[in-house]
């Protein structure tokens, strides 16, 4: 029997993963790095680690699935300057076609998990979905009526920057104030709640195990989401009322713009915090809703769904892409 396999990669801000995967969203095998060590030159790393590890097989592979951190230039299949990545314009199609004279498709890595969603995942019954990635960023990507969004530069799905707070003082990374990854992605989480630790609710801190952590400097998402999960109350109040509250005020905002029957959050954050994340904002999410509510719960997918976006990507092409490259 004639086996077709897919090359998946998901170049991520933290870690890049490479897989060898078949059409029906199974993962083979798979290697992950961390993107600092497969950079700057990060397509020759890719081509390096694939002719090493998968050498035994590239008669069978079909077609390479590229899943990266935005932003993104479509039309020439490449990486333009991620600003929380160590690397600046990478070709990645012009450079895998090349090297392996196989097929490559490149898209912004929250929209290939939906359509991982959408092909593999719980999406598959529905038609519309929203995937939402909480990690070092925030992205998302949206299928409406079954269309996978693109936009005229391929940046339907930029929910990270919506402004969830139009008086704050926190700035993006993109250079913008109010901004939802300002305040709710893996690398500001830190930024915003020291500043409630030393603002807002400088006097509730005594005893907090969290508190003294900020003392002690360095907090990082995981440390603050430590302290909550360990039960301190003012990392639970900071968890569920701050940052659940504004992740509530960005997911509304994403239904009330796309109308989706679920949407599903992933990342790093969520997967490792699922309730600590899903439940305030399903809590909170009422009151900034206009559209009605849909379904909010996490990826079963885990941590390949962006592999099997990239994936997925080769065994079912988004119409829509095609469509993006036939009139680019
Ligand atoms: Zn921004």
């Amino acid at each position: 029997m004639v086996r077709e396999l897919v090359i998946g990669v998901d170049i991520g801000a933290t870690k890049t993963r490479i897989c060898l995967g078949d059409f029906d969203g199974n993962i083979y095998e798979k290697y992950v790095y961390l993107t600092s060590q497969a950079s700057p030159n990060i397509v020759k790393f890719i081509i390096s680690e694939v002719e090493k590890n998968f050498s035994h097989s590239m008669k069978d592979v079909v077609g390479i699935g590229v899943a990266s951190i935005g932003p993104l230039d479509l039309r020439r299949g490449t990486i333009l300057s991620p600003p929380n990545a160590p690397f600046r314009n990478v070709e990645v199609v012009t450079n895998l076609e090349g090297a392996f004279g196989i097929k490559t498709f490149l898209i912004n890595d929250a929209v290939a998990a939906v359509w991982a969603e959408k092909v593999y995942g719980l999406g598959r019954i529905y038609r519309n979905l929203a995937y939402i990635t909480l990690s070092t960023g925030i992205g998302a990507g949206v299928i409406v009526d079954d269309n996978l969004l693109i936009g005229k530069d391929g940046n339907a799905h930029e929910v990270g920057h919506i402004v969830i707070d139009s008086s704050g003082e926190m700035r993006c990374r993109c250079g913008g104030y109010g901004h939802w990854e300002a305040y709710c992605s893996g690398i500001n989480i830190p930024i915003f709640v020291e500043k409630l630790l030393r603002e807002k609710y400088a006097s509730e801190s005594r005893g907090s195990s969290l508190f003294n952590e900020h003392c002690k400097g360095g907090l990082t998402t995981e440390v603050i989401f430590k302290h909550a999960k360990l039960g301190d109350k003012l990392a639970l109040k900071i968890i569920e009322d701050e940052v659940g509250k504004l992740n509530a005020a960005g997911v509304a905002s994403v239904v009330n713009c796309y109308d989706p029957e679920i949407v599903l959050l992933g990342g790093a954050i969520t997967l490792n915090n699922k309730e600590l994340v899903i439940n305030p904002i399903v809590r909170h999410i009422d009151r900034y809703l206009t559209n009605r509510k849909p379904i909010i719960t996490s990826t079963d997918l885990g941590e390949d769904v962006v592999l099997k976006g990239a994936i997925a990507l080769v065994a079912q092409p988004p119409q829509t892409l095609i469509e993006y490259y036939r009139r680019s």
